[in-house]
């Protein structure tokens, strides 16, 4: 059997920061099982959804990000075994370990959508979360100048769901700059009753949709999608949006089904890794870690998250022997472009409480240059530098 002294099972951004960092502190034996050919820069979707940016741009070869010294098993994990620790492979293969790192993200839960995959088919329908439709989302919207469209924020677990404003907004900056804003029927469909759930950032953010005049359901969840309709289940029954001209609607999430059938996972719906959310060790089995969109830790995922998620895996792996652990604060950031080239960055810890990387100036108002960091300067930091351990 094929043995590593670290395995980490997902080589996304979780996994392959993770792997440079471990690398780079001297670690001699790690290997990624990754199943896809392409990485991708995901936040980088929301702006081909809003024709800033090209598929091009986010995407690279997965030989390109792997890490130097690290050992790329390129195939789909089927089962895990986390007392081995072991894991299995889908070609019959097993891989085991003295660590395993869990990072395979979340899969789409299509069953709990039924018609939107045949919506995506059907071209009414797409996602800048799917990077199938992603492209395709710009074209349907650039060009409306009348009738009703809708826009959906995914419920938790999903991959920085505040990010499902950004083709919203972005979209109608552009509809209100073409002079058909006020010919559109504007809907956004929400999971919670405000927003994102931080109270100052709700406040701009309930301002900007007024602004554009976009009508908002909440405590809202898509039920199903079908003949130009999205049925919307709600406190006060069910509701239908008809005769949508465009509907951009993202799936929602959860995890893998070899995690959630596995020990691995605890208690939540989803299925997510359980883990201690400040030591990002299994509370059952000690050479198991989690960490990135599949761990259960109390947060909103992000990417920006895990630049703390994997300084304090590092830090705790190799301490863990000594029982010294460091601990993680649940940081996670919520990037939202409220027009075209304004961004708000709303970041917060565990407890909701603004957890700024930066004292000043105050980047929960929306600004031009926080936008340019998170369109252009981020691509380019996450290639070099995050995937690379250095950040
Ligand atoms: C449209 C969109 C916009 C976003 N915008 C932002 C943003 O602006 N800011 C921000 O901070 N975050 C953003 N995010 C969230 C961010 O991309 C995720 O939080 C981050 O990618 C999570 O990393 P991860 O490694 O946990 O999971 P992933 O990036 O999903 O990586 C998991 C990897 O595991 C692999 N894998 C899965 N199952 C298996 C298996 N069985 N066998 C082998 N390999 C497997 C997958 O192929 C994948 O490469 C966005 C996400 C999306 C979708």
């Amino acid at each position: 059997m094929e043995h590593h002294d670290v395995l980490i099972v997902g080589g996304g951004n979780a996994g392959i920061s993770l792997a440079a960092r471990l690398l780079r502190d001297g670690a001699q034996d790690v290997a990624i099982v990754e199943s896809e050919s392409v990485h991708r820069y995901r936040p980088l979707l929301n702006y081909v959804g809003a024709g800033e940016a090209s598929m091009a741009l986010l995407e690279r070869p997965a030989a390109s990000v792997m890490p130097d010294g690290a050992t790329w098993i390129q195939a789909v994990v089927e089962s895990v075994d986390p007392g081995g620790p072991s894991v299995l492979l889908r070609d019959g293969r097993r891989v085991g370990c003295a660590r395993l790192v869990v990072c395979p993200g979340l899969e789409e839960d299509w069953d709990a959508t039924p018609g939107l995959v045949e919506a995506y088919a059907a071209g009414w329908a797409g996602s800048t979360f799917v990077v199938e439709t992603a492209p395709r989302v710009w074209p349907a919207l650039r060009d409306l100048a009348g009738g009703r469209v809708v826009f959906t924020m995914p419920p938790e677990p999903a991959p920085c769901s505040a990010t499902a404003l950004k083709p919203l907004f972005m979209a109608c900056d552009h509809w209100r700059r073409a002079g058909v804003l006020d010919d559109l029927d504007v809907h956004l469909v929400l999971p919670g009753s405000s927003p994102i759930g931080v109270p100052r950032a709700d406040a701009l953010l309930e301002r900007t949709l007024a602004s554009y005049g976009v009508q908002v359901l909440r405590d809202a969840r898509v039920s199903s999608v079908g003949a130009r309709r999205v049925s919307v289940t709600t406190p006060a029954g069910d509701q239908h949006l008809d005769d949508l001209r465009y509907a951009h609607v993202v799936p929602h999430y959860h995890a893998p089904r070899w995690v959630a059938e596995s020990d691995l996972a605890g208690a939540s719906a989803a299925g997510l890794v359980d883990v201690d959310p400040a030591t990002l060790r299994h509370p059952r089995h000690g050479a198991v870690w989690s960490l990135g969109d599949v761990a259960d830790l109390g947060i909103k995922p992000s990417g920006g998250a895990l630049r703390k998620q994997v300084a304090v895996l590092t830090q705790n792996m190799a301490a863990a022997d000594a029982g010294v652990f460091a601990r993680y604060d649940g940081y996670t950031v919520m990037p939202i472009t409220v027009a075209r080239h304004r961004l708000m960055l709303v970041e917060i810890d565990r407890d909701g409480r603004p957890a700024p990387t930066v004292p000043f100036p105050d980047l929960v108002r929306p600004r031009r240059a926080t936008w340019w960091v998170d369109r252009y300067a981020l691509p380019q930091t996450y290639f070099r530098r995050i995937l690379r351990g250095k950040v």
